[in-house]
């Protein structure tokens, strides 16, 4: 861990507050499975790790229906008595991914209590042993965010405040998307950013994804780390994100850069699956490595922290599969003191699930990733209110739930499936 111990005691709770979980989460951990997890952490749970019990059981779930459009899609779960739920598909290609949640993943959630949240992601996971990860978590995150949601509304209270949070506003990150920018473009575009909403940190795009240490344009990468620094000032929290492009002496080679111009963190520097070539970076570099945004298989994780691999964690709620599961890696983190920032490169729910987070984990970074590129169908065209960024924070909404409404116009125009009890196999 190199964020400084200053840093990181100033994002987390006191240790006393840390040992004693949030309230609503479960201290119970009843079960041979919850035996067996103590002897040998299953999935991500640490050993003292306790499953979430925030309703009471005897609910179950009836209904799945997913509306899907564009690149977006969400669901909606319905109880026997009524009750609902929201929550959202993972991004990219998600009319596949509406395809895996009705064929694979709605028969283990049709007829389950949403009371035993643990149980059901890992029933998912179980049983889809042949289909490994990606597409089932994709589909997953849906059923865990809309449950996570249903909780909200049964209790009246925000997700973050179901486990120990506070809806206050969380300061962001502007986060670049572009490589086809000019250094100097970007470093103005950021600057403006910086006095038109109050950005107090934000991160760019070094060499070409999975790059093999290409460049997008010659000499872009030695030419746009000193100019953002230069027209944001000193003040500002810079990150730079190498999606993957570098083996490990350009890497750190870039890193050191970086680091003569007080870079924060330097994101998946290599091929994010070659661990090693990732930990002999963060070996190397006094600045801090960050990753994870693709990693979804909790083991692969409890590795990645083991062998120090990265710094500071960046599990994304919805490649993942939902909030449930990224708390496990945020505890995972947590024990080895590390802070976590979720991956949230887009303006849709996830960007909100990771707020609510936030909001709530001891080991939270400074800042969650808020995207500054204009993408005419997220924001107040998927759910409403938007998210705001004022004084360079976003308000976390208050209301039951994730607190939003998912926009009745998107939803007439967007593709429908739906999944029900009677239909289980
Ligand atoms: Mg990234």
């Amino acid at each position: 861990m190199k964020v400084p111990r200053r840093e990181f005691l100033k994002h987390t709770a006191s240790l006393a507050a840390i040992s004693s979980l949030p309230a609503g989460v479960g201290t119970s951990a009843a079960g041979a499975a919850a035996a067996a997890t103590q002897a040998y952490p299953y999935l991500g749970r640490t050993e003292d790790y306790s499953e979430f019990e925030i309703i009471e059981p005897g609910l179950t779930i009836t209904k799945v229906e997913s509306w899907t459009q564009g690149q977006y899609g969400f669901i909606r779960l319905t109880t026997q008595d009524g009750r609902e739920g929201w929550g959202q598909l993972s991004t990219f290609e998600p009319d596949i991914t509406a395809t895996v949640l009705h064929r694979q993943v709605a028969r283990h959630v049709l007829g389950s209590d949403p009371a035993r949240i643990d149980a059901l992601v890992d029933r998912v996971i179980d049983a889809n042993m042949k289909y490994p990860w990606s597409y089932v978590c994709r589909a997953l995150a849906g059923v865990d965010t809309a449950i996570w949601d249903l909780y909200g509304k049964i209790k009246g209270k925000p997700v973050c405040a179901l486990v120990g949070g506070k809806p206050d506003p969380f300061p962001v990150y502007g986060s670049s998307m572009r490589r086809d920018i000019a250094p100097e473009d970007e470093a103005a575009r950021l600057a403006k950013l910086r006095d038109e909403r109050g950005f107090r940190a934000f991160k760019v795009r070094l060499g070409v994804p999975t790059g093999h240490d290409r460049d997008a344009a010659p000499g872009r990468t030695e030419k746009i780390v000193p100019a953002v620094r230069k027209a944001v000032g000193e003040g500002i929290r810079l990150l730079a994100d190498g999606n993957s492009c570098y083996t490990p002496p350009r890497a750190i080679e870039v890193g050191r850069r970086m680091e003569d111009h007080n870079y924060f963190w330097f994101e998946e520097p290599c091929p994010y699956w070659e661990l090693e070539w990732t930990a002999e970076v963060a070996a190397a570099l006094g600045m801090n490595v960050a990753g994870g945004e693709q990693d979804n298989d909790l083991a692969q994780w409890r590795r990645m922290i083991r062998m120090n691999a990265v710094d500071i964690l960046q599990p994304d709620l919805c490649y993942i599969g939902g909030f449930t599961r990224a708390w496990r890696v945020a505890k995972m983190g947590q024990k080895a003191g590390k802070l976590v920032v979720p991956h949230s490169s887009h303006l849709s729910l996830v960007t909100l699930f990771s707020l609510h987070f936030m909001a709530a984990i001891p080991n939270a970074g400074p800042v969650v990733e808020f995207s500054i590129e204009e993408d005419a169908n997220a924001g107040e065209r998927l759910y409403s209110p938007a998210l705001v960024v004022s004084d360079g924070k976003v308000n976390i909404p208050d209301g039951p739930g994730w607190g939003v409404k998912i926009n009745p116009a998107w939803i007439e125009k967007a593709e429908y499936k739906k999944s029900e009890r009677e239909t289980k196999r």
